[in-house]
């Protein structure tokens, strides 16, 4: 199984023919509501392939908190500790998209700043029976260091996939995670080097490395992804699509590497599985919604 402790949204999209000045009521064509979230998109992806996934998450006593309680028991996740938090508003954010395709994000984190340390003591006696956990950063850091050390004292593989990019987070905290998976961008500010190229995305990430991190991926967007670990590096390559929409990209590549990886695959063969699942939730627009159930998945790849 794996564990997810992480972040919920849900994606309130509003297609506008352009956006209001201020003080000004403009009606817009168009709206969407999607669940989103980084944690519980990988978890989604993940669970949707067949895995057991079990998520740690808070939301709000409202009703986009119940919207993602059910879009989590939809694709079949465990959601005994996802936690109510009264008081607290679920995690939201409004999108605005205008006619050209540019958009303009807000996101209030609402009740995932409420996801505690406690609340991974609280699922440990789940989370120790997982053969992964995965980490974001939409959540306290404290809660994702707890995470971490949970991962280390109890000898579970840890992935931490550092987005959104936080600045603070500190490198010496998340020493001895099994796999750090940021994509070029992330990689960037942490590590202050380039990673415009493969090249240099391979050199910035070894330096990784020596700070005790079992193995790096580095995703490259349509340039595929990097498996760098201290035996080498090696390049998984891109499946060309015609891509529609690619956000949650990154969160369905990582929700379908931890399904092949903890169903028993070598990291390589994971990560090329992972690599064509992203290819195809890129083809579809949405994030969640774009992800392939583990029929529509097999069917994609005998294509
Ligand atoms: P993020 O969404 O976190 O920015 P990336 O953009 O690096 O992450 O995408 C994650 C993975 O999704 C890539 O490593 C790649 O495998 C796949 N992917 C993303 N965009 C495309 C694309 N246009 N064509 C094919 N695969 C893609």
């Amino acid at each position: 199984r794996i564990g997810v402790i992480g972040s919920n949204m849900v994606d309130l999209v509003t297609y506008v023919d352009r956006m209001p000045e201020a003080g000004e009521t403009l009606a817009a064509p168009r709206f969407a509501m999607g669940p989103g979230g980084k944690g519980a998109n990988q978890a989604v992806a993940a669970a949707k392939l067949g895995s057991d996934v079990l998520m740690v998450t808070c939301v709000g006593d409202d009703l986009f908190g119940r919207n993602t309680q059910s879009s989590l028991a939809a694709a079949g996740i465990d959601a005994r500790h996802v936690r109510i938090v009264p008081g607290l508003s679920s995690g939201v954010a409004p999108i605005f998209v205008e006619p050209n395709g540019e958009n303009r994000i807000l996101i209030v984190k609402g009740a995932n700043d409420a996801l505690a340390p406690e609340d991974v003591e609280n699922a440990a006696d789940d989370l120790r029976g997982c053969g992964l956990i995965l980490l974001q950063l939409e959540v306290p850091l404290r809660t994702v260091y707890a995470a971490i050390e949970f991962g280390r004292a109890n000898k579970v593989p840890v992935l931490l996939n550092p987005a959104p990019a936080t600045p603070g987070l500190s490198m010496d905290r998340i020493a001895g995670v099994s796999f750090f998976a940021p994509n070029q961008t992330e990689l960037a500010i942490l590590t202050g080097l380039p990673t415009r190229t493969a090249d240099e995305a391979g050199q910035a990430a070894r330096t990784l490395l020596e700070r005790g991190i079992g193995a790096v991926i580095v995703t490259l967007g349509a340039d595929g992804a990097l498996l760098v670990e201290p035996g080498g590096i090696h390049h998984i390559a891109p499946v060309a699509v015609r891509a529609v929409d690619t956000t949650g990209a990154g969160d369905a590549f990582i929700g379908a590497f931890a399904h092949h990886y903890v169903g028993g695959h070598d990291k390589l063969t994971a990560l090329r599985q992972a690599a064509r699942y992203a290819a195809d939730a890129v083809t579809r627009p949405g994030t969640q919604n774009s992800f392939a159930t583990a029929a529509e998945f097999a069917l994609f790849c005998n294509t």
